[in-house]
């Protein structure tokens, strides 16, 4: 019988727990532990709702490393699914550690204090998971997740050596709100208004938010201004794609999006340090959250698509040759399948994909801490294509 605990109960943690549950061969006991109970509770009725069956609810604080420690001793799952936030990635860590237990993430451990992402604090746990056997899948999302399995699988079947990678992520879904984040909003806008950064010819390379816009034209969506941003799978990609001369990221977003976010910067509404309001002390962004629409409440009036991809260029064969390998997701479709927009969806996929090859051992045979595009990228794609997120290849060899 294989228990798996998910925490986290926000718009990524709804489709987890929907596609957990619809494998349940694989995961026969499913405990979802959030910070505030009632949605767990929402989640575990639509769950029944569908016909997918029970699944346990409970409450954890993730930022206090004795209460997981608690709840993992309490249902000793075999593997921990982190989708709470960023700043709770080392405490949950620790945790599983502590009662050798699998763990896996969809994003990179970020301090609340520094808008500031990188793996050192995560990769440093990797002698003690290795000694300990278990495993720690680190971003088991779809950018970062999918994007760099694709990159591991046209390494191992397309190219001999990859020269350039770049990451394109399209949202073309419309939620008819003036202004609204797909995803935790706190997380999302502290990402699209930090510098970017890419990496070339041995070295990285800072620009000013949002400063590098180039036109790309995405397949079923159309030609979409994209910016260039730093994201934390370049950091793992350089390190294990071994010859590449440049890898950057690219996200589309409409100028009504940007317009928003400038003026919230302008005024001060994207701080993240404390500030007193009429003697009350808040932190502007956590309190914009608050204003914001929750992106889980986004599924059911969105509409569009989604095309995430990796544009590639190498050669094979002495010959040079250029592969976009990507997925379209649409917004309409996920909702009626778990009541989810295509951003929530497109991450708690490959979420559950993860965990399912940790627990059917598939991917548990090297104890320690990888990023996706470490292991073999076969079974995870051959997922994609039975739990939803179907993937095309656009190749194009030169003579
Ligand atoms: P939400 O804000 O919608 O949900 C976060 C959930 O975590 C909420 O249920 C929240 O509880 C819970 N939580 C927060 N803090 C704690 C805590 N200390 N203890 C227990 N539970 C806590 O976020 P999303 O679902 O949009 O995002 C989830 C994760 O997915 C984020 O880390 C995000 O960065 C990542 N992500 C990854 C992507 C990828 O492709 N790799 C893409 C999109 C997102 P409460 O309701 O009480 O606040």
């Amino acid at each position: 019988m294989s228990c798996v605990l998910q925490i986290g109960a926000g718009g990524v943690g709804g489709v987890v727990a929907h596609k957990l549950a619809q494998n349940r061969d694989t995961f026969s006991q499913i405990i979802l532990a959030s910070r505030n109970i009632d949605k767990c509770y929402s989640i575990a009725k639509s769950i029944r709702e569908k016909n997918l069956g029970e699944i346990i609810c409970d409450t954890v604080d993730a930022d206090n490393l004795d209460e997981i420690i608690k709840i993992i001793e309490k249902y000793k799952p075999k593997l921990v699914i982190n989708v709470a936030l960023p700043y709770q990635d080392l405490t949950i860590m620790e945790a599983c550690l502590k009662t050798k237990t699998h763990y896996l993430d969809t994003a990179n451990y970020e301090h609340p204090d520094t808008a500031k992402f990188e793996y050192k604090e995560q990769w440093a746990y990797h002698d003690r998971f290795k000694e300990a056997g278990i495993i720690g899948l680190l971003g088991s999302g779809f950018d970062p997740g999918v994007t760099n399995v694709f990159c591991a699988y046209a390494q191992k079947h397309y190219f001999d050596s990859i020269r350039t990678i770049d990451i394109l992520d399209c949202n073309a879904g419309d939620h008819g709100y003036p202004f609204a984040t797909n995803f935790n909003p706190e997380i999302n806008l502290r990402e699209v208004s930090a510098n970017g950064r890419y990496w070339e010819n041995g070295k990285w390379i800072e620009t000013k938010p949002l400063e590098i816009m180039q036109t790309w034209a995405y397949p079923e969506i159309g030609e979409k201004d994209s910016y260039l941003l730093y994201h934390e799978e370049l950091e793992s990609l350089v390190k294990n794609i071994p010859g590449l001369q440049r890898i950057r990221f690219f996200m589309t977003f409409s100028q009504n999006y940007i317009t928003h976010m400038k003026c919230l910067e302008n005024v001060g509404m994207l701080g993240i340090k404390e500030v007193v309001h009429e003697g009350q002390k808040i932190i502007p962004i956590q309190f914009l959250k608050t204003l914001l629409p929750d992106p889980a409440t986004l599924a059911g009036r969105t509409i569009g698509k989604t095309n995430i991809g990796c544009y590639i260029i190498g050669s094979q064969n002495s010959k040079d040759k250029t592969l976009y390998i990507y997925n379209i997701c649409d917004h309409q479709e996920a909702y009626k399948e778990v009541n989810a927009q295509a951003i929530s969806y497109t991450t708690g996929v490959p979420a559950m994909i993860g965990a399912k090859l940790i627990i059917n051992g598939t991917w548990s045979k090297s104890p320690g801490v990888w990023n996706l595009e470490q292991l073999d990228p076969d079974p995870f794609m051959a997922e994609l294509n039975i739990q939803g997120l179907p993937w095309q290849i656009i190749e194009k060899t030169n003579d």
